[in-house]
Parts: C-alpha cells; structure tokens; sequence
C-alpha cells in the first residue's frame, strides 16, 4: 500500500504538506491569548469564505453531520415543520436526523441525479398561507450523485411565496471549491466540515449563522449541550472553548482560509471547474453518462459516473484499490453498485486528476469494460492544453 497517490474520494480530500504541518502543533495551553489568536483569524477566515459580512461562525469539534444537528437543535422546537428534498444520500440522512429529532418533515422526494426542486418548494411554500414551515433545507452539492443545485433558486421560491422560512444549506462538499454566497442568497444557516474544500482531516464541523437564525436560537427548545452555540460564543469572547478545542485543526483551519482567500475565492472556484471539465470530458469519451441528468447541474467538486446496466459499479473501486493503490468513491444508498464516484475538489492539480483518469481507466479494460486504454486521458489531456495558459495568466 503507497500513500503516494492523490486520493480520488469525494472527501476527505488530500492534505497539503503545510497544511499537515499546520494540524501537527505541540500542546498549548488552550486557554491562553496563543489560543484566541488562531481561534479569531479562523473564524474570521471562514466567514469571507463563505461570502458573508454578517454571518456568526462557529466551529465544534465533530464532522458535517455534527454541523447539520448544530443548525437544527439550535433553532428549533420539537414538532416544528421542516421542507427538504429527498434527492441523494446527504439530503435523506439531514432528513433522517430531523425526523429523530421529532421535527415534521415534508419532503419532495426528487430522482437522484436531479437537484432540489425550487418550483415545488416555491408551490408548497405559497400554500403554507399560515408559515407553519420554519425551515428550508437544501443539500448545495449533493455528493452521492455529483448534482449541484441552484440555492439562488431556492431564495427566489421562498422570497415569490413571501414566506418567511429560514433556510439552512449544506456546503459540506461545495463551501471552499464552488461558488458560494451565504449574504447574497440569504442563507441562513451555512454547514460544512474540515475535511472537503478546506483540506484539512476530519474533525470539524463549521457553521455560519445568519442574524435571523441568530434570533431563533432564543425560542427554540429542542435540547442541545454539546452543540449549543450560546456556549460556544461564551467560550469565543473569552478565547476559548466551552470544552477543550481541537487546536490543531484549529491552526489548520487558520492556514486553510488563508491559502483560499491568497488564491482568490474565484480561482479556486475556476480551478475546481476547469479540472472538472477535464474529467467529464473523460467520461464522454469513455461513452459513460453522470448520474447528474443535466450540464447546468454537474457538480465541480465530485463526478458519479453510471457504469453499463448490470455491472457492478463497486468492482471499479475495489479493483483501483486492490491493484493500483487508488480509492475512489462508491455509488451510496438508491445509486449502490450503479455509479463510482471520482471526486475532485480540495488541494488537486490537472497533473493529479489526469493520474486519477488514467488508473479509472486500466481499471474498467481490467474488468473487461469497452474502454480503449488512453481515450479518456486524451480528451481531459485536451481540455487541460487547451485551458492552462489562461489558468495559469489567472493564478499570477
Ligand atoms: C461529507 C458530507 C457531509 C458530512 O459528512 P461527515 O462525514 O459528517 O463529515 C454532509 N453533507 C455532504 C453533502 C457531504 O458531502
């Protein structure tokens, strides 16, 4: 087994060497002002991340998941009325813990490979005369199924039915590699984890809540101890942690917003696009289609790739592992053994992805798919040719 290959799962992503330098920090008395200024440049970091002058941060030890229940027990009661839709594994596990949570779901359930149904919600929204609805859940990038959808959208539906519904978005796998505008769209509640677009290992959950959401954490009575953000910003004024902080992701996360702010928000999102094409060019030219059912919903940041009728998606990604060291992602609940995942978003290069083509390659001749060794390599070859000097003129 060689830790020298790029990994090709949709998180976590790979790590740069300064950014493992960064996580790996001697003990420090995390109670002291040292704490409080790494802790305050990375709140502050994260917060123009996410495209907000508004939004309170807040960061706990734990994962997305971990970001997903901080967003709903903060803000709500027990019976309260969520809207989601139903359209990938992410989506129906946040739907999941809001149901475990005894909220009252309604929920579109939507074709995995399409993206959150903004014309259903702005119809339910508009019949819910009475605003019973209390929060809008969207799922930005849905990573079971590479389909990105359009939260812009989803404010215009709620801002055409004039309702009044908070709306939480997970960015688990989108905040930090596509483009994302928690003021502008009106984002309520922003979630997403260390270990995606930020580079770093797992072990946050990081959150941003809109002033609105900041006015429903006084009403809502669903219990939270751990993951109540009262706590949190008790602990922040005074440089700390209700509890004891993970400082070396904390460190990390510093460094983390630092190299996406230097590179330049709108490069990084250019950069995850333009190594995305290459790799959907690939996958046109092996003759394979993505789960996500149409161009405007392709995600940047992770590809599903349907394999032929009746094989068995999973054999792509055990062979990779087993022959040439290289994991790349499994089809995920309704999509299991119908798609493999290769995902491309977090520190990745054209060089790296056209490594990744290269081995999903020898992998389906392997296995006896009607791939012709090179074709993929060559069309995404293509587009990085045709695309780097004007990469590069950007990155300058
Ligand atoms: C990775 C991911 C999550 C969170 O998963 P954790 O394992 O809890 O970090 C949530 N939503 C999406 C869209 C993701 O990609």
């Amino acid at each position: 087994m060689t830790s020298q290959n790029p990994i090709f799962i949709p998180g976590p992503t790979n790590i740069p060497e300064e950014m493992r330098k960064a996580v790996d920090m001697p003990t420090i008395d995390h109670r002291s002002p040292v704490f409080g200024r790494m802790l305050h440049p990375a709140l502050e970091g994260v917060k123009k991340v996410l495209k907000s002058t508004q939004a309170q941060v807040f960061v706990f030890p734990s994962t997305g998941t971990g970001g997903w229940e901080t967003a709903i027990t903060n803000t709500l009661s027990p019976g309260d009325k969520v809207l989601a839709a139903r359209n990938g594994m992410f989506s129906h596990r946040w739907i999941d813990m809001c149901q475990r949570h005894a909220l009252d779901v309604t929920f579109v359930e939507t074709p995995w490979g399409e993206g959150v149904p903004a014309d259903r919600f702005e119809e339910i929204l508009t019949a819910d005369k009475g605003h019973e609805i209390r929060v809008v859940l969207a799922t930005h990038n849905e990573t079971a199924t590479g389909v990105k959808s359009d939260i812009a959208a989803v404010r215009r539906a709620l801002d055409a039915a004039k309702h009044p519904a908070l709306l939480f978005v997970d960015g688990v796998s989108s905040i930090g590699s596509m483009d994302f505008r928690m003021d502008e769209w009106g984002v309520d509640i922003a979630v997403t984890g260390s270990q995606k677009g930020f580079m770093l290992p797992p072990g946050l959950a990081i959150v941003g809540f809109s002033p609105k959401a900041m006015e429903a954490v006084e009403t809502a009575r669903l219990p939270r101890t751990f993951f109540d953000i009262r706590d949190m910003a008790t602990g922040y004024a005074r440089n700390g942690y209700p509890y004891t902080p993970p400082v070396g992701l904390i460190n990390g996360l510093n460094l983390s917003c630092e190299r996406l702010l230097s590179e330049g928000l709108e490069n990084v999102f250019a950069r995850h696009n333009r190594i995305a094409s290459g790799v959907r060019a690939a996958v046109g030219a092996w003759g394979l289609k993505l789960c996500a059912v149409r161009p405007e919903l392709y995600s940047d940041s992770v590809s599903a790739i349907r394999v032929p009728e009746g094989f068995d998606a999973n054999r792509i990604v055990s062979h990779a592992l087993e022959t040439y060291d290289m994991a790349f992602g499994t089809g995920l609940g309704e999509v299991a053994g119908k798609v493999f995942r290769i995902g491309h978003l977090g520190s990745l290069t054209d060089a790296m992805a056209l490594s990744g083509i290269s081995v999903a390659e020898m992998v389906m001749a392997d296995l006896g798919l009607p791939i012709k060794l090179g074709s993929g390599v060559a069309a995404a070859q293509e587009h990085y040719r045709q695309t780097a000097a004007a990469a590069q003129k950007k990155a300058a």
